[in-house]
Parts: C-alpha cells; structure tokens; sequence
C-alpha cells in the first residue's frame, strides 16, 4: 500500500533525471530521442531499450510520465486519474501478454448509467434501459427487438450521425440519449458529424449491462503511473518530465526522433491547426464513502453544462472513507484530446502526413502524433508495430 503522501512526486520514474542538466545533457550521446511519455514514447522506448540495447531520452513537458493515462492519490488518499477515467479493454492477448511485463491486473467490467428522465439507466440501451423508460415488462430479446424496430425511422440515404441513430432506434431515444451528448461533446450537432462517428448505435435486446464487449477487461492493479515506472526503469532510458522537445531541441545530441506529440504542432502549422476537442477536469473529494451506483454516469441533457461524473473508486477497488469524483467539461480551447472526426480534418492530416513522408529522421507515432481516436491497447500495438519495423530494418542491414 502507498502511503497518502506518496502524490507529491506523482509519476517521477525513478531514472537518474536530476543528473541530466545542462552539460551533461549536451555531453551525452542518444540512439533516440522519444517525444512524450504516454503509452506510445513509454512502450517503445522499454522496447528500444530492453529488446535492442538502444540508449533513449524520453522527455514530456507535463510533469509526469503516462500521458493521458497518468493517476495519482489526491490529497484525499484516493487514486485518481487527472485526465479522466482510463479503463484498460482489449480483445488482444498480445498486448496484454506485454503489459503484463509491468503490472498485475484487477478484473473489473465498466458500467454507466445515464441520467435521463429523472433515471439512472444502462447505456447501452439494453431491455432493462427500455422497460424503466417506458414502464414496460418486455421479458425477451424478440419484444425489445419488436419495439425498437416499432421506433426506428428508417432513413435512405445515411449521411450523418443523426441518421445513422435514427435509422436505428427513432428520434425519441436519438434525443433523449445521444443528442445532447453529441452538441456538448463535439460542439457539433449530429447531424454535422459524419456518419463514421457512430457507424453502428450499439443498442442490446438482452440485458448485458458492460459497457465493452471486449474479451479482456481489468484495471493496472496498482493504477496507471506504476505500471509506467516499471516501464521505463531501465538504465538505457532517462526521462526528462517538465521538458517540452522545442526547449531541449538543439541541446541533445540523439540519433532518430520519434514525436508522439501533435503532428501539426511539429510542423509549426505550417497548413493550419488540425482540430481538437478538448475537456476541462473539475475533480473533487467527497466526505463520504460513495458518490455514484457506477463508474460513470452520463448526462446527456443540454441543461446540464458536463457531460459525465466518473467515480475512481469503482475503477480501482480502493476502499477508503472518503471518495472522490470527476466533472468532465467538454470546450474547445484546451489539452488536444479528441481528433474531430470530419472529413476535411481527415484532408488536412493526409498533408502532414506526406510531408512527415518526405522529412528523414523523425517518425510519428500515437494519438496526436497520427491524429486517430486511438484507445491505449491500440496505441500500445501501433507501438509494438513500429518497434517491430524498426527491428526488422535494423535485421535486414545488419545482413548486408
Ligand atoms: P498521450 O497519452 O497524449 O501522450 C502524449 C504525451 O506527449 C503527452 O504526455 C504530452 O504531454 C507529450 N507531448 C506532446 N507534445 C510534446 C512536446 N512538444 N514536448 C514534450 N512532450 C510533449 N483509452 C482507453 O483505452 N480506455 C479509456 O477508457 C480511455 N479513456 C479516455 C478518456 C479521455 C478523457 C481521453 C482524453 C482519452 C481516453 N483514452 C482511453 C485514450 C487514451 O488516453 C489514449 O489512447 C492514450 O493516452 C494515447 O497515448 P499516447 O502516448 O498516444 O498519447
């Protein structure tokens, strides 16, 4: 067990940091230089280092190491995560069999209610979403079935998101459960938003209440950061926190860049932004035991200005006397988190793209780094892909 102060040096990795200023930084010699410390700089670079024997300065200009994915015990006692709640899924038993190297697991299946109606219902619509809705007793698949379809609009030609949910399950529930979501989420109204957002609304006859379907589920067991620690304890990696790569740029003398920032920050915009959602966190501890039934609870009405509550404890299992919770606040100025899915972003990305093509030297790697939507398995696969090229081409000249 930690102790409750032990957030004072959240995420420090334990490398000899301290010991790499100024001079030294300048005297030293790196095969890489990894830009950020989430999951794609922090997996290739244990990678790099322990299957290649390669020398590595990871930096992050946060102060942290894990990226988006980094907890820590708030000044409560309780472990939170500071960029919103982190639940590890994935149908991979690769990835998991790599991750597992730094961590043991806690089995835990994600569930959230949405507040709608004065109710807190499943999400995904499921039978049991339905019959508290609408005061109904339907007891099979077939009769959930039944009345979806009784509600479903179809709509012949799908162009966008609005479409895609009301060909589905009518514009009542379209409104009452994603509508408002949506507008708060994207600052877009579904019906701006292209279809690929919502490809399929996964709506469930049954009564299945998890939030994935995926065939591995489970939480770091002792959360995020330490899992990131043992990652990146070894002695060919040092890590600068606090560092952001513009200010160390012309100071390290390193071999290949790999840049898991934003792609078009690299680039000094030099076609213009790519666009990004972003979230204000508003956290709290409670002096009591428990907040919420579940994890997350979605508030999809207008009216209300955060579009969910997370409560860290069902994540984590940690039982403590006091509690604490997450407001996320969806806005446009802030942290680049969310790559907004329309088509004349994707555009704009396919010109970085071919000019990160042209530029020798530096590959991009992760969810700013590609401009996807990517959860934190498929970024810890892109990483072990990229690895696995790298390896490959080090074989194939080796040979020669
Ligand atoms: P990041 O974690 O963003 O790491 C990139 C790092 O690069 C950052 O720490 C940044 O500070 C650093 N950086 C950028 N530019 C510079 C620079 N110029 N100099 C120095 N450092 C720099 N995934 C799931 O699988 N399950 C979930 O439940 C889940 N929930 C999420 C909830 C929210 C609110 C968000 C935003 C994301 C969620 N994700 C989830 C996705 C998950 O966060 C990402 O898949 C993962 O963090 C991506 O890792 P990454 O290394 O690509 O990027």
């Amino acid at each position: 067990t930690r102790s409750p102060n032990s957030h004072r040096t959240p995420g420090s990795s334990g490398t000899s940091v301290s010991a790499l200023q100024g001079e030294d930084l300048r005297n030293h010699r790196f095969d890489y230089l990894i830009v950020g410390a989430g999951f794609a700089g922090s997996v290739l670079a244990e990678r790099l280092a322990a299957g290649s024997n390669k020398t590595i300065l990871v930096v992050d200009r946060r102060p942290h190491i894990g990226g988006n994915a980094f907890d820590y015990y708030d000044d409560a006692g309780v472990l939170i995560h500071r960029y919103g709640p982190h639940i590890f899924h994935t149908n991979s038993q690769r990835i998991v069999d790599y991750l597992s190297r730094f961590t043991d697991w806690r089995p835990y299946e994600h569930r959230v209610l949405a507040q709608v109606d004065g109710q807190l219902l499943p999400i995904p619509i499921n039978r049991d979403t339905l019959n508290n809705l609408y005061g109904l007793n339907m007891a099979t698949e077939q009769e959930a079935a039944d009345f979806l379809a009784s509600r479903a609009e179809p709509v012949d030609d799908i162009q966008t998101s609005e479409d895609v949910v009301i060909n589905q399950i009518g514009r009542e529930l379209y409104e009452k459960f994603f509508r408002g979501y949506t507008r708060k989420q994207w600052g877009l109204d579904p019906s701006q938003l292209d279809k690929m957002v919502t490809a399929r609304v996964p709506t469930r006859t049954n009564t299945d209440d998890r939030y994935f379907g995926d065939t591995f589920q489970q939480m770091p067991r002792e959360g995020y950061t330490k899992m990131f620690e043992r990652m990146l304890d070894h002695p060919n990696i040092k890590v600068l926190t606090d560092t952001d790569y513009r200010e160390i740029r012309n100071e390290v003398n390193f071999g290949e860049l790999v840049f898991t920032g934003p792609i078009d920050e690299y680039f000094d915009y030099r076609f213009g932004k790519l666009p990004y959602r972003s979230l204000q966190f508003k956290h709290e501890s409670l002096e009591q035991e428990h907040f919420q039934p579940v994890a997350v609870v979605n508030y999809p009405a207008e009216d209300v200005p955060y579009t969910r509550i997370s409560e860290y404890k069902h994540l984590t299992g940690q039982v403590h006397s006091r509690t604490s919770i997450t407001y996320e606040y969806p806005s446009a100025e802030g942290d680049p988190y969310y790559p907004i899915p329309r088509p004349e972003n994707a555009e704009l990305y396919k010109r970085y793209q071919k000019l990160a093509d042209e530029t020798p030297g530096v590959t991009f790697l992760g969810r700013l780094g590609t401009y996807k939507y990517y959860n934190m398995d498929q970024v810890v696969g892109q990483a072990l892909a990229l690895y696995k090229r790298i390896e490959g081409a080090a074989h194939t000249q080796g040979e020669r």
